[in-house]
């Protein structure tokens, strides 16, 4: 499109000045003062709204696989609840593959699976479920193809042994790669389920306490430990739930570890382990790894987040409650893991972080957008305003008040985390590559117009 945002706010890395920002094609051509208007351009009045670079969620799960169902979610639903909360690009963290596959089995899998789906641009990190004598020389090959993340699990069937997580550390330090790692601790985690079932302690509410925080806060410091062992590994730590691993992150950093990334989610900064305790099965609306955590822990997040949390992304998993995540109700052990969010994260985070002034609106575009768009390798393409970069904007209307609701949100499932939270702030128009999505409460993108965006790798770490 043609067009000229004239008298936003505008809001974005070392940037926070009333300004107009003008739009040619997919590209932003122009940020600056009272810029004159061309013939054939779109005027979009934006006094008195905040203009933000389009918010990129690293971590989502669309069409995941978990074996006995499946996500509800696909590459296009997804997206599109995506871009209605003001988040333009994704990078999905696929499924596991069949047991054996080649690294880059997922990738060509998930290639075809948002083919001619998604309707805002995505990347996607690989996921190493196995190491032979391949699996480290298609990490390199594949980066080259815009894949130069990996995760890998330290629990679930697919968790990989020390000596190969150590491996693949050392790999990703010597080829300048990212290793995201789910850290929880397998044999303990394994050991209170089973023993909580055989005791008949079956409801939602032993949930957090088969995956204790010292589980996930042990498994974090392990990881950070052979980061560093790995001569400082670029290293990865998605969905901190809680203030104990944090500790052990800014300590790592004060002792001078380099590489070291840390994202939490908006349900570990806004819900708690109460939420377990809701009347019959309604817990498990909520059940996903790692679990919500105490008050205090939520608190210490919200400090971490001033400073030393790098980026919030989602973990976008939604199963239905009626007929997905009800598996669990006599057995919680039985309900897929995982909740929506990916529309909610935007919405939350200004209203709960920015209007609530526990973080300032710059720091609040850093972690939704600016920061994963550096780390993920997109930038700066994406995660920016600036004349060349992707025309990828989102217009805030800080006045208007809203009532968060599974009936006007837009994934394909049947709750929300947050139903009946009051946010102030809202995504008003959504511009994705200079085509608008969202246009006051009007959506027109279609699907298939997102794009794979074929990532570098992430920041050097000094020898
Ligand atoms: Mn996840």
């Amino acid at each position: 499109m043609q067009a000229l945002i004239k008298g936003a706010l505008v809001v974005g890395e070392n940037q926070e000045a009333i300004g107009d920002v003008r739009i040619a094609g997919e590209r932003i051509a122009a940020v600056g003062q009272e810029l004159t208007p061309e013939q054939g351009e779109e005027i979009i009045d934006a006094k008195g709204k905040i203009l933000i670079p389009g918010g990129i969620d690293g971590h989502t799960h669309l069409c995941l696989d978990v074996g006995f169902t499946q996500v509800s979610d696909d590459f296009y639903t997804g997206t599109l609840a995506a871009a209605w909360g003001g988040t333009t690009t994704i990078v999905d963290h696929p499924g596991f593959g069949p047991a054996g596959c080649p690294l880059d089995h997922q990738i060509h899998t998930y290639h075809a699976l948002a083919q001619g789906k998604a309707v805002i641009d995505y990347g996607f990190h690989g996921v190493i479920q196995h190491l032979d004598g391949q699996t480290l020389a298609q990490m390199s090959a594949l980066a080259e193809e815009g894949i130069p993340s990996y995760k890998v699990y330290l629990t679930y069937d697919y968790k990989l042994s020390d000596s190969e997580v150590y491996q693949v550390l050392v790999q990703a330090r010597k080829e300048r790669l990212l290793i995201a790692v789910h850290p929880e601790n397998d044999g303990i985690i394994g050991y209170l389920r089973g023993q909580m079932v055989r005791e008949g302690k079956t409801a939602p509410s032993y949930h957090p306490l088969s995956r204790p925080v010292a589980c996930e806060a042990e498994a974090i410091n392990r990881m950070i430990l052979w980061a560093n062992l790995a001569d400082d590994a670029p290293l990865y730590i998605v969905h901190l739930s809680n203030e104990r691993g944090l500790t052990f992150i800014r300590d790592a950093r004060r002792r001078g570890q380099q590489g070291l990334y840390v994202e939490t989610c908006p349900q570990y900064l806004l819900l708690d382990d109460r939420c377990y305790d809701q009347p019959g099965a309604e817990g498990l609306k909520y059940l996903m790894c790692p679990p919500l955590r105490s008050v205090q822990d939520r608190e210490g997040l919200w400090e971490g987040l001033v400073e030393d949390i790098d980026i919030v992304a989602t973990d976008h998993c939604p199963f239905f409650f009626e007929t997905q995540k009800l598996r669990g109700k006599d057995d919680f052990t039985q309900c897929p893991s995982g909740a929506p969010g990916i529309e909610e994260r935007i919405p939350l985070l200004f209203s709960e972080g920015v209007m609530k002034k526990r973080i300032s609106l710059r720091r609040f575009v850093d972690l939704c957008s600016t920061n994963p768009a550096k780390l993920f390798g997109m930038y700066p393409q994406k995660g920016v305003i600036r004349p060349g970069s992707d025309a990828d904007l989102v217009i805030i209307d800080p006045a208007v008040k809203k009532v968060l609701t599974q009936k006007q949100l837009h994934a394909r499932v049947d709750y929300s985390a947050y139903e009946g939270w009051e946010v102030q702030g809202y995504p008003e128009w959504v511009i994705s590559r200079g085509e608008v999505l969202i246009r006051q409460g009007v959506f027109s993108g279609k699907p298939g117009r997102g794009k794979f965006i074929p990532r570098q790798r992430p920041p050097a770490v000094e020898a």
